[in-house]
């Protein structure tokens, strides 16, 4: 006869049967999970620390029921936008925060914080490499309507040397009397770099500083808020930028970007997020203020859900003999995981996987498709109640060598944890495993 335990671990084997994963999978998944209790219990730890952070935020800044309701028209006296950006400063321990609606997304917001602090005849600088692809047309790296190039603001870039360190020389030359904003980008986004950790950004941002103290250092948070305990803006960032449909905005915010900073620098992108002169007194919030609340509320849990599941991924991943960025033992900063198939029929049977596990459309299979901004097919895997939400269960993969999948997210660690058994289960079911679940 079975004891208690088996028999419980039978029912949520069944279960996960039911839902089309094989028993070797499933306890290819299980005897993984034992393994990374230490490191689960790290992320949480982390996420425990930053849950305070944040409650402590809305206490003092003393968040009330009113704070929930909405604006329209105009939207003058929101008490709900003004405290939320009043929460988000205190969170990011800077003077001022912009954290609206009307910031449409991660591009936007990254675009807004350079137009607004940047003059013509200033230089931008990437100390860090080749930003986000849709910063290319934003800087006008790619020719664009609008971009910082045309308004003859300059654009110098010293990539990161080999072993993805800063190349401090390269920068001390890059740096002269026009350079006026320095971006750095947290994640690695879609490159193969390292992401780096806030102390690595607090070391360039000294460096910066030490060669001229009034240069604007920017960092593109995206993906990186509450993985760790501290965040750029406390290691001497004058400004932070992210989406909401990503960390801060905990899988709730509908849309919506923030940027949290100098008094002077947020100053300068909420005169031009509305109009000179109007700066944060208008921009209603139209009722999504109750979502920003319990999103940025949930954020630090659902990061670490979003966490554990690249680190399940990634150690079930290199079991299998996949190459996978960062790596199992890799200590993290920012959600996103890699993993190289090497043929396109594996990144497709990934999305497939990711697909089948969402809560909304999942019975539809993703088909690769030509993106704008993209040289190759891109196929992507999405069932979000958010559209296009990458802190919910994703992924996606260019299809082009190396054949690299990218994977991000995740409500719960158990829905992060479902979809990447799925994801193996669907290789397997390609014919792309062998018997004992290795790469063939
Ligand atoms: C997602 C992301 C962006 C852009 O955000 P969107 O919301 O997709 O416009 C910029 N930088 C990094 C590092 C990102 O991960």
């Amino acid at each position: 006869m079975l004891s208690g335990t088996q028999n419980k671990w039978e029912e949520l084997c069944g279960m996960y049967q039911s839902m089309g994963i094989s028993r070797q999978v499933y306890e290819f998944g299980e005897s993984v999970a034992e393994e990374l209790k230490e490191r689960f219990q790290e992320i949480d730890r982390v996420a425990e620390y930053n849950q305070c952070k944040v409650l402590k935020a809305m206490q003092e800044e003393k968040v009330s029921e009113a704070c929930l309701l909405g604006t329209t028209g105009y939207g003058y006296n929101d008490l709900g936008r003004d405290t939320l950006e009043k929460v988000y400063a205190s969170v990011f321990h800077t003077q001022d925060a912009l954290v609206r609606p009307q910031i449409t997304c991660g591009t936007h917001a990254l675009a807004l914080a350079l137009m607004s602090n940047l003059r013509p005849g200033d230089e931008l600088l990437s100390p860090v490499g080749k930003p986000y692809d849709t910063l290319e047309e934003v800087i006008g790296i790619r020719e664009s309507k609008g971009s910082l190039k045309e308004y003859g603001i300059t654009y110098g870039q010293v990539d990161l040397l080999a072993d993805g360190s800063f190349d401090f020389p390269a920068i001390r030359r890059a740096v002269h009397d026009k350079t006026k904003l320095v971006t750095i980008q947290r994640s690695k986004g879609y490159q193969t770099r390292p992401t780096l950790s806030v102390q690595k950004i607090g070391e360039l941002i000294r460096f910066v500083k030490q060669i001229r103290p009034d240069i604007i250092c920017m960092v593109d948070n995206c993906y990186g808020e509450f993985v760790e305990t501290i965040e750029p803006s406390d290691v001497g960032a004058d400004l932070v930028v992210g989406s909401l449909i990503k960390n801060p905005g905990g899988g709730l915010a509908p849309i919506g970007g923030y940027l949290a900073g100098t008094k002077a620098c947020v100053e300068n992108a909420a005169y031009r997020l509305t109009s000179p002169g109007l700066g944060k007194e208008v921009g209603a919030s139209l009722g999504v203020s109750a979502s920003f609340y319990q999103g940025l509320f949930l954020a630090p849990t659902v990061t670490a859900a979003a966490l554990k599941g690249a680190v399940f991924a990634a150690n079930l991943y290199e079991r299998l003999g996949f190459a996978v960025v960062p790596d199992g033992k890799e200590s993290r900063h920012d959600i996103i995981q890699a993993v190289t198939f090497g043929t396109p029929e594996g990144v497709t049977a990934f999305c497939e996987g990711v697909q089948a596990a969402a809560p909304v459309d999942s019975f539809v299979t993703p088909q690769p498709w030509d993106m704008p901004g993209y040289d190759a097919k891109v196929i992507m895997a999405a069932g979000a109640f958010v559209s296009g939400s990458s802190i919910e269960l994703s992924a996606d993969g260019p299809i082009k060598p190396p054949y690299a999948v990218y994977f991000q997210g995740g409500l719960t660690w158990q829905h992060a944890k479902f979809g990447i058994l799925k994801t193996i289960q669907s290789l397997a079911d390609h014919g792309l495993l062998d018997s004992d679940l290795r790469k063939k």
